[in-house]
């Protein structure tokens, strides 16, 4: 890889900050898994979440089969934290970011596994479970379907995405072997 090239493309988009790191370093709990079972209303809903991205072991062993990791961050400020289309808006536009940084990677010969935020939005209503995913080359699982601790992520590089104001906070990580 020619990373020298990857950063300086890296810094020419809104991210605020990004971070590799190998993927060992990752820490995967059942805890996560829990919160998506009990609390998130994409709980089996959908190709890219739990429980169609296997158990968390088996999810930990597909990302550990890519020994690096690239994170990438974005920040964005709205006016009411509340508003729910505004902070969907924010979504998209890191999505595009992620969609973004997985074209450079594959411009230098990388496909990584991409995880990103929430769960995919590819189609208006998700194949899951009637059919196999429509577009399987550009869905991305969200980061916590595979049990990853991203407040763990967010401890070791410094990232307050609890960040005071109406700072919306979102995560991608980009696995791959060079
Ligand atoms: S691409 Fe379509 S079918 Fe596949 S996970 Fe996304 S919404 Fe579901």
């Amino acid at each position: 890889m020619d990373r020298a090239l990857l950063e300086r493309q890296l810094r020419e988009l809104p991210i605020v900050q990004y971070e590799f790191f190998p993927t060992e370093q990752l820490v995967f709990s059942d805890k996560v898994r829990y919160i998506c079972e009990t609390e998130c209303p994409q709980y089996n809903t959908t190709w890219a979440c739990p429980p169609a991205v296997g158990s968390v072991a088996a999810c930990r062993e597909r990302c550990l089969s890519y020994p690096q990791a690239l994170l990438i961050v974005t920040m964005t400020e709205v006016e009411d934290l509340e508003n729910m289309p505004a902070l969907l808006k924010t979504r998209s536009a890191h999505e595009e970011v992620t969609r973004t940084v997985h074209g450079l990677l594959r411009e230098q010969g990388i496909e990584p596994y991409v995880l990103s935020t929430e769960s995919c939005e590819i189609c208006q209503h998700c194949a899951y479970p009637d059919g196999p995913c429509r577009r399987p080359e550009v869905m991305y699982p969200c980061v916590e379907s595979q049990g990853i601790l991203v407040s763990d992520l967010a401890e070791r590089f410094g990232i307050d995405f609890m960040a005071a104001g109406n700072v919306v906070t979102w995560f991608s990580l980009l696995l791959y072997e060079e």
